[in-house]
């Protein structure tokens, strides 16, 4: 029996709803073992690509020039952050797709599996490839290099997108910027929208979003959790208009401009019942607490919030506001990766406490193929080994444990998504 479910799920093409391919990367044709490290979660083992408010940075390190691979440069990452998750993942990943399937990368093998990579990438339909191999029928990506991307024409049909919205939560002044330096008032321009006051700045979001669905863009995302807290308090439209036009404003205004501009694009979604992705746990920590957004839900029912990474570490949490609250999914994209262990742990209970099968999805979150194939694979096996205990323990039938696993790692997206 144990065979079949992970034969079963071996089988099932997924709609993988996260993923951060953009063209600087995924079309770059030069690229290098160390590059696959660097551009991946591998690296934020070694920098943190987001500042915390105490700190600053002058570019995203993930997307800096590598130089070539050595020994050295891989080192870190194997030797003194070998034992990651993240790392695990890339290793296996690299070494199915451009070695012989070996346990490690070491200083014998390095320089064969840096030739093959740099060789793979020159062929054009590489990337396409690795991807039918993974099983993947379709992605969402977050392309946050270029927010309004349609990633449908840039990557590939089997692309939509979705449009962060950081950016307008800090738009108060043409100059603000949000943490990956994207500026509203230029984003806008690019729709030939040049908002001069608060009030068409407000036109403008819903201009925005009702121009979605022709650039093949599924979703709005709110990533603020990088920027900000996200304890998004009820609209304090006074404040927030006293931030605009202001280059720097004071931290309540910033704040409530904010509050103001997230609580508008979650009405503008529910009213055209369009998906709101967010992110929570991890980020800038102190504020990135489930709890901190249950306000946003409640105050917008009718808005489809789905919410991401298990809110890791507070994975609980998030489940039992997803017990209460009937308009929130669950992403499980990344918790996964943080975690394996935690991830079935978590998996376990939300199997057990969700109030129905539609409410989770999977993504892989990563940059270059390699990862997505080995994230990918993972989730199967992790998913797969979840739903035996659950068969092993009696807990539901193998029907029930097969139609579970195909909802998760396909049909709740096509639905959600309303991609079909
Ligand atoms: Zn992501």
């Amino acid at each position: 029996m144990s065979q079949s479910i992970q034969d079963f799920i071996a089988t099932i093409g997924i709609v993988d709803v996260h993923e951060h391919h953009i063209p600087e990367i995924l079309l770059n044709r030069e690229v290098n073992l160390i590059q696959l490290f660097q551009q991946s979660y591998a690296g934020w083992t070694q920098a943190r690509p987001y500042p915390l408010p105490s700190e600053s940075r002058d570019s995203d390190p993930m997307l800096a020039v590598a130089g070539p691979t050595t020994w050295d440069a891989l080192a870190p990452f194997l030797e003194n952050s070998g034992s990651s998750s993240f790392v695990r993942n890339l290793v296996r990943a690299v070494t199915e797709l451009h070695g012989n399937g070996e346990p490690a990368i070491t200083r014998q093998n390095w320089e064969a599996l840096d030739a093959s990579v740099r060789q793979k990438h020159q062929q054009p339909n590489w990337c396409a490839e690795i991807l039918r191999r993974a099983g993947i029928e379709r992605l969402i990506t977050d392309p946050y290099s270029d927010p309004l991307l349609d990633a449908s024409l840039a990557l590939g049909k089997n692309y939509s997108s979705v449009v962060r919205i950081n950016s307008f939560a800090c738009g108060w002044h043409p100059d603000s910027v949000d943490h990956n330096g994207n500026s509203a008032h230029v984003l806008l321009k690019r729709l030939g929208l040049e908002p001069a006051s608060f009030d068409d700045y407000l036109a403008a979001l819903e201009k925005l979003v009702d121009a979605m669905p022709s650039n093949h863009q599924v979703a709005l995302k709110n990533a603020l959790a990088y920027d900000r807290d996200v304890a998004f308090g009820d609209p304090d439209e006074k404040t927030a208009r006293r931030a605009w036009g202001n280059p720097s404003p004071s931290s309540a205004e910033r704040k409530a401009f904010g509050d103001f501009v997230v609580d508008r694009f979650c009405r503008l979604a529910g009213e055209r019942d369009i998906p709101m992705q967010m992110h929570l746990g991890t980020g800038i920590i102190r504020g990135s607490h489930p709890m901190n957004v249950a306000g946003l839900v409640e105050r917008h029912p009718r808005s489809r919030f789905l919410l991401m990474h298990l809110a890791y570490p507070w994975s609980r949490d998030l489940l039992g506001m997803a017990f209460v609250y009937r308009n929130i999914w669950i992403d499980l994209t990344w918790s996964l990766l943080l975690s394996p262990s935690h991830f079935k742990l978590a998996l376990h209970e939300a199997i057990e406490i969700l109030p129905d099968e539609s409410r989770m999805m999977i993504g892989g979150d990563n940059w270059h193929v390699e990862e997505t194939y080995g994230t990918m694979k993972l989730a199967r096996q992790l998913i797969g080994e979840v739903l035996e205990e659950k068969l092993a323990a009696k807990y539901f039938s193998e029907a029930d444990a097969r139609r579970l696993a195909k909802r998760i790692l396909r049909d709740n997206a096509v639905k959600f998504f309303k991609l079909a």
